[in-house]
């Protein structure tokens, strides 16, 4: 039985299906029964089977087109960006028509982003393809491209009207990107989601070898938790700001990289163990608490140990990220209660301790 999750405020609440297949005829001839004029964008890595299974499923609708991008972080640019308007325009799409993403987080930033500019707005639904998508991106309505300047610079707030979420499609992600989403599922756990926790505990061996019942469970367990924050929080004033638990660290990793050679979820997993030892030294973990969230993410086979990035190397790509207001840096932080809260209350020291 498909899983249903209602995201957002009242009048502007989106469904959220997850199931093994939620990509039903049934489901998309509903949806998409006033809509004239079909968009997909997919990437160049996304399988061709699910390509041509989603062409069938589409075949009602008589004007349908697909796009395919490179698959990879640059297509995330202005480039592509006025490649699909351009299309849109040619194809002579209106408000009444729609837009799909069927793909990973960067398929979803930037279809989101076109939907949301071409003509001021229209309709678009995320298909993710990806975990880090299923259980990030595709919920929340940020949507992005890159500048040079920095990563996601450009963008807006854009919900979907749908996301339709298969479990089905994790079966060929490569390790590397299944991993990374892993991360992101984690972060929930730490961050207050208890059932969640308990869940990847006791079930870390059917993690690994990518049981699809569990992750069904997972995905679901992560969407309502974000669900939650983001319908409090829309546009990122306030509570929204404990989702970027492990972020801090996490963007600096990256961007220390050149965002080569260690995925998001990655660098991510070793910025919440920095964030939580911080939480420790401060005082508000123990001990055990610590080892807990540590022995967590071993037990996933995730690395956790990032004695190779010194708090020196770091320190310059902090104050860069998009979470640094009026110039002091905030952290995300855990306390005893496994909760998680904002700050910009700490001392230097346990900074520096963190990575002793
Ligand atoms: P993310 O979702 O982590 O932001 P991307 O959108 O860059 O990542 O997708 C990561 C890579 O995985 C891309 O090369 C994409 O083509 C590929 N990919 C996406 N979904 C699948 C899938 N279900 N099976 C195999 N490869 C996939
Ligand atoms: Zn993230």
């Amino acid at each position: 039985m498909a899983k249903i999750i209602k995201v957002g405020k009242k009048n502007s609440q989106y469904d959220v299906v997850i199931a093994r297949n939620a990509i039903t005829k049934t489901r998309l001839s509903k949806h998409l029964k006033s809509k004239n004029k079909i968009l997909v964008i997919t990437d160049s890595g996304i399988p061709s089977k699910y390509i041509r299974e989603l062409k069938n499923l589409l075949s009602f609708k008589k004007q349908l087109y697909f796009h395919e991008i490179p698959c990879g972080e640059k297509s995330k640019s202005f480039s592509t960006f006025i490649k699909i308007q351009e299309k849109l325009a040619d194809l002579k799409f209106d408000r009444s028509d729609s837009m799909i993403a069927f793909g990973g987080g960067v398929v979803g930033d930037i279809t989101g982003f076109c939907a949301a500019t071409y003509l001021r707005g229209i309709d678009f639904v995320q298909i993710p393809t990806t975990l880090l998508a299923q259980v990030d991106s595709s919920v929340g309505g940020k949507t992005a491209i890159n500048i040079k300047q920095g990563k996601n610079l450009v963008g807006s707030f854009n919900n979907p009207s749908l996301v339709l979420i298969s479990s089905k499609f994790l079966e060929t992600l490569p390790d590397i990107e299944y991993k990374s989403g892993l991360g992101e599922v984690i972060k929930y756990a730490f961050i207050g989601n208890k059932k969640l926790y308990k869940l990847i505990h006791e079930n870390s061996r059917k993690i690994k070898s990518r049981n699809l019942n569990i992750l069904e469970d997972i995905i679901e367990e992560s969407i309502i938790t974000k669900s939650k924050i983001v319908t409090q929080d829309e546009k990122e004033n306030g509570i929204r700001a404990i989702l970027n638990f492990g972020h801090t660290f996490g963007h600096a990793i990256e961007a220390s990289k050149n965002y080569k050679g260690i995925t998001h979820g990655a660098a991510v997993t070793l910025g919440m163990v920095i964030a939580a030892k911080i939480s420790y030294f401060e005082g508000h973990i123990k001990i055990h608490q610590l080892d807990n969230i540590i022995n967590l993410i071993d037990s996933l086979g995730l690395e956790s140990n990032y004695e190779k990035y010194k708090f020196k190397d770091l320190k310059k790509y902090l104050s860069n990220d998009k979470k640094v207001s009026s110039g002091k840096l905030s952290l995300v932080l855990i306390n005893s209660k496994g909760l998680a809260f904002k700050t910009n209350q700490f001392n230097n020291k346990s900074l520096e301790k963190s990575f002793a």
